[in-house]
């Protein structure tokens, strides 16, 4: 099996091995500036180069937005620069291969469910940070796909509704426009006339003292706890899995987010936090799930994966 994550800043790809693991990790910009097809193109290419280094039977396809599972399309996904665009079949037939289509909150959700972080718990609350904003339900091993198919768009919460930055969206003050990576490099090259510091870097000037740095971060973390605790009043779950590194500090990022989310939470009680184990690629791997539940045992012979 291989699988795809298509997100806004990285295209992920991995390869299942037939034991059910996850073998190969990579990423490629996803550069959607240069325009919906050259992305199309990037994904195909993508998709081709994993295929080439095993003779897999089937592949899966993770992508933000509203998907429609059925029809294996991208209804609109604007962090690409996509609208109706018929992913499944164009993957298919690009690699000769039946190919399964999820939306990444459900395909991280559930690689966490099966194999992760969520395996020994009823009911948790995935959510992925960093780069791809998605969150989902799970319940019972089953993540949902949400009523629009989108899975909640947990990364556009609109947060900052006065004077927010415009979002790839059309709104102003979503989420991703405060906490994601890119915003946080963005925004601190905004305030100090910095070019190119990484967010993670930015996390570890603010931790160094420096004031913008420290602003920048706060707000986003902020942003971030405000959006989460809405999640946990909506579903009430046991846990929270965490793709990708809160406040880009691992472990300790998990403590102060912690502690910031009991600042906004009476009620229920703050679940416990987990980071997930697939990390940034657990919407790939459960993609890869995905694409593993449309072969049957009989096919999976040595030598295919
Ligand atoms: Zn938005």
């Amino acid at each position: 099996m291989i699988a795809l994550h298509v997100g806004g800043t990285f295209i992920r790809g991995c390869v299942l091995g037939p034991d059910g693991s996850p073998r190969v990790g990579e990423r490629w910009f996803t550069r959607p500036e240069r325009g919906p097809d050259a992305v199309v193109e990037s994904v195909l290419a993508a998709a081709a180069s994993l295929a080439a280094r095993c003779r897999p039977l089937a592949a899966g396809v993770a992508l933000p937005g509203v998907v429609d599972e059925t029809s294996g399309r991208a209804v609109r996904a604007t962090a690409l620069g996509w609208h109706r665009i018929p992913v499944r079949d164009w993957v298919a037939e690009h690699l000769d291969l039946p190919v399964a289509v999820g939306h990444d909150g459900r395909t991280g959700g559930l690689a966490e469910a099966r194999a992760g972080a969520g395996g020994d718990c009823r009911n948790f609350l995935y959510v992925s940070v960093g780069d791809d904003f998605a969150a989902a339900p799970v319940v019972d091993g089953r993540a949902g796909p949400g009523e629009d198919g989108g899975a909640g768009e947990f990364g556009h919460v609109v947060v900052r509704p006065e004077g927010g930055d415009r979002c790839h969206c059309g709104r102003h003050g979503c989420l991703e426009t405060v906490a994601s990576t890119t915003a946080v490099t963005r925004r601190y090259a905004r305030t100090t006339g910095w070019r190119g510091v990484t967010a993670r870097e930015v996390y570890h000037r603010a931790d160094a003292g420096d004031p913008h740095a420290r602003a920048i971060c706060t707000d986003a973390v902020d942003a971030l706890v405000g959006a989460l605790a809405t999640e946990i009043r909506r579903h009430a779950p046991e846990r929270v899995v965490i793709a990708g590194e809160p406040g880009e500090a691992g472990p300790s990022g998990l403590t102060s987010l912690r502690a910031t989310l009991a600042g906004h939470l009476a009620s229920p009680a703050v679940p416990e936090l987990r980071l997930a184990r697939f990390g940034e690629m657990a919407a790939c791997v459960g993609a890869a799930y995905l694409a593993r539940d449309m072969v049957t045992e009989a096919e999976l012979r040595p030598g295919r994966s």
